[in-house]
């Protein structure tokens, strides 16, 4: 195998991560996620990294598939204790996962960069795939809502989603670079797919990243979308009313509209398929299948069918 990617997937965490370990299992070629990290956060002076986790343990069958986050049968000692001394412990990293994002941050304090140090755990996990952040410099997504403007994770952990929001920002993306490992991926992919992950906040900051947007509208690959809507509601999370808040359709339709420039095929559920001629009268493609991923099977045949439709299985 040379050093180049057939495949690229641009993921978040768990709708990515899934499908990721679908493509992960059934590909010939190798697979490689670019993988969002403006929902990075420091907790305890350690970098976490959440969504970059989750595709590794998604990948390497550590994490736990139901939950979406984690590694499985992990335990919070740790956590509780950080919580009897006085110390804000409402993100919940577990004992083990705690150790990764030691390990990532004792290694960045060496000076490696964000993507060396996944690509020495990816590889001590014994995942084949490769495995991308998107960028080594530093952005982070912050919410606007009505009260406040909060860092990602205190709006989606700490707050559960609950406020309003009002729009989102990108901090540090204009001078933040894709990577060189990105840039190449993307070159020399004949497969681009952007996984069902949150449009506005896992897959938004990625496409914002200098450059990106521009290479995939331009890319010879054949590019796909996988809806993360499933009848106007998201599997998980808060996608839909982050669409709908920001003015966009929250169905597979709006989720299409921020891609239409980038891609060739969408691929709906079979509950959406109603709407497939309304992105074919756009002239693109439309992939009407199961997209929900309950387990790694569904995920290999969701993959599976992608491939069969692009011809390279
Ligand atoms: P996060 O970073 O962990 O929040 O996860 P992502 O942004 O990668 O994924 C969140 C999105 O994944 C949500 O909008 C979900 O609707 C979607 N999602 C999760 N599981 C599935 C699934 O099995 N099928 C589909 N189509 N979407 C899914
Ligand atoms: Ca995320």
């Amino acid at each position: 195998m040379g050093c180049f990617s057939v495949i690229a997937i641009l993921s978040g965490g768990v709708g990515g991560a899934r499908l990721a370990a679908g493509f992960a299992e059934v590909a010939r070629e190798e697979v490689t996620i670019i993988v969002n990290t403006a929902d990075d956060e420091e907790f305890y002076g350690l970098h976490v990294s959440p969504d970059v986790d989750t595709v590794l343990y998604t990948l390497s069958g550590m994490g736990d598939w139901e939950r979406g986050w984690g590694i499985g049968g992990d335990t919070f000692r740790c956590n509780e204790m950080l919580g009897r001394l006085g110390l804000e412990n409402w993100f919940k990293i577990g004992d083990a996962d705690l150790a990764m994002s030691l390990y990532r941050s004792l290694m960045l304090r060496q000076g490696h960069r964000l993507t060396e140090v996944v690509e020495r755990a990816r590889r001590a996990l014994g995942v084949k795939a490769r495995i991308l952040p998107m960028s080594d410099d530093r952005v982070r997504t912050m919410v606007v809502t009505e009260s406040a403007v909060l860092p990602f994770q205190q709006y989606f952990v700490k707050l559960r989603c609950e406020p309003k929001v009002l729009g989102v920002v990108f901090d540090g993306i204009e001078g933040a670079r894709p990577t060189e490992e990105v840039l190449e991926a993307l070159k020399t992919a004949e497969v681009i797919v952007i996984a069902p992950s949150n449009p506005v906040v896992s897959i938004g900051p990625i496409l914002s990243l200098r450059g990106v947007r521009e290479l995939i509208r331009k890319s010879g690959a054949e590019r796909l979308a996988v809806s993360p809507i499933i009848g106007g509601k998201t599997v998980k999370g808060p996608a839909d009313r982050m669409l709908a808040a920001l003015g966009i359709e929250p169905t597979a339709v709006g989720v299409y509209k921020l891609y239409s420039d980038i891609i060739d095929i969408m691929v709906l559920d079979t509950e959406d398929s109603k709407l497939a001629p309304l992105i074919e009268g756009d002239g693109k493609r439309c992939i009407v299948t199961s997209t929900l991923m309950h387990n790694r099977d569904e995920a290999a045949r969701l993959a599976r069918t992608i491939l069969d439709h692009v011809g390279r299985i």
